[in-house]
């Protein structure tokens, strides 16, 4: 049995490496922003407006798309769920987690993972380009266009827009080796960078779960693959 296998191995590991993707935050309520179904492909000039070559164009326009787009003002009534909680008890119980993240919501974080990797940043945050000054949620969501107190520069996202560079790739690719399990939760491993992350966990050998309703194509990966609702499996996984 593919799930009793899948706990043990999670049990006998004292350092994980989970993976995450947008499966675990659609239990909280939030879209997946990228899925086929999802916000990114509703409207191809999404991607367009979440670039960096849009907010540099016409940061005022930007903002309202962003707010509206990912739906900032909603997200303080989001909270974690059940998989979010599961990682942080494994922690409790002395395990060494780091949770690497493609979500933006922070959820991993107010669920008070120690070691969050926010893989495309966050949208509870911004930064001043000019000062390096950082804002959080509340100030983004004062005033339509936020802008730097000190300098008055347009603040811009701590998420990672389209045409931006990854900066967390290689934090994760070290969280990774020096974790004894990779865990990948609630992503169908379509987006790179991040999904090169599995291929560099499995050069390393590393035992490695994979638990995703649906079939993803690097699923030969994993030594253990669980295609089910996720929030059910790690229901299980707890008893
Ligand atoms: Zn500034």
């Amino acid at each position: 049995m593919h799930l009793e296998t899948a706990a043990k191995m999670i049990a006998d590991a004292s350092s994980v490496a989970v993976l995450t993707g947008a499966g675990v935050s659609t239990a909280s309520g939030i879209p997946d922003f990228r899925s086929t179904t999802g916000l990114w492909t509703a409207d191809e000039a999404r991607e367009y407006y979440i670039s960096n070559h849009y907010f540099y164009k016409d940061p005022v326009d930007f903002w309202q798309k962003y707010k509206d787009i990912f739906r900032v003002k909603l997200l303080k009534d989001y909270g974690p769920n059940h998989v979010h909680r599961y990682l942080k008890e494994l922690e409790v119980h002395g395990k060494q987690i780091t949770v690497i993240t493609q979500n933006v919501d922070g959820l991993h974080t107010i669920a008070g993972n120690e070691h969050v990797i926010e893989y495309h940043g966050t949208l509870n945050s911004a930064t001043c380009p000019n000062c390096g000054s950082s804002y959080d949620l509340p100030y983004l969501l004062a005033a339509e266009t936020p802008v730097c107190e000190t300098c008055k520069h347009v603040l811009k996202p701590d998420v990672v827009l389209f045409g931006d560079p990854i900066t967390e790739h290689d934090k994760a690719e070290q969280a990774i080796q020096q974790s004894e399990l990779v865990l990948v939760l609630g992503t169908s491993l379509l987006v790179s960078p991040f999904n090169i992350l599995p291929e560099y966990s499995n050069s390393l050998g590393k035992p490695s779960i994979l638990i995703n309703r649906e079939p993803t194509v690097m699923d030969d990966l994993f030594d253990i693959v669980i295609h089910d609702d996720l929030s059910k499996i790690v229901q299980q996984l707890q008893k």
